[in-house]
């Protein structure tokens, strides 16, 4: 059985080093999904992991587009399916969870039904102005591992 991990950042900065040092342990067909209310930090979290995958251009929300597409030392997908809620729509998703590079899902709850068994679950809550506290859920043992190597 699988342990949930807490982690508590009291800065969207200490939000995006943690995402950063996750990123580099990080391998091609790895998906990342995150849960938690708007504001929460979901976006925050991706920029960071963007980062630590050696992505240079500024990644925002995917507003208009459910995907983005950024290049880093592995390529990484950026998904924002809240627009998704309540529809059963498939737009591909396998393209992007079983692809070559690295796939992080914000509102993933939205689309649990395309999702792999084997992820990194995050959800993030609000605790107050700059307090966020995550609750890991490595899902499968290479996960598990990342979350070991992570000491979390
Ligand atoms: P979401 O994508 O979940 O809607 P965002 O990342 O867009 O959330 O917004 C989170 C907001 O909360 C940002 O304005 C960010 O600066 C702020 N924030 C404050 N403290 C934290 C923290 N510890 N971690 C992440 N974001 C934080
Ligand atoms: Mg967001």
């Amino acid at each position: 059985m699988s342990q949930k991990r807490i982690v508590t950042t009291h800065s969207p900065e200490e939000t995006q080093q943690f995402a950063k040092r996750l990123a580099t342990l990080l391998q091609a067909g790895d998906v990342i999904t995150l849960e938690g209310d708007l504001g929460a930090g979901k976006t925050t979290f991706s920029k960071g992991l963007a980062k630590g995958l050696g992505v240079t251009r500024t990644v925002n929300s995917p507003t208009f587009t459910i995907v983005k597409e950024y290049e880093g030392r592995l390529p990484l997908y950026h998904l924002d399916v809240y627009r998704l809620e309540d529809s059963e729509e498939d737009i591909g998703f396998d393209e992007y969870l079983h692809g070559d590079g690295v796939t992080i899902v914000e509102w993933a709850q939205f689309i649990e039904a395309f999702l792999p068994d084997e992820r990194l679950n995050i959800d993030i809550r609000y605790e107050d102005n700059t307090k966020r506290c995550m609750e890991i859920h490595p899902k499968g043992e290479h996960f598990e591992r990342i979350c070991e190597e992570l000491k979390i």
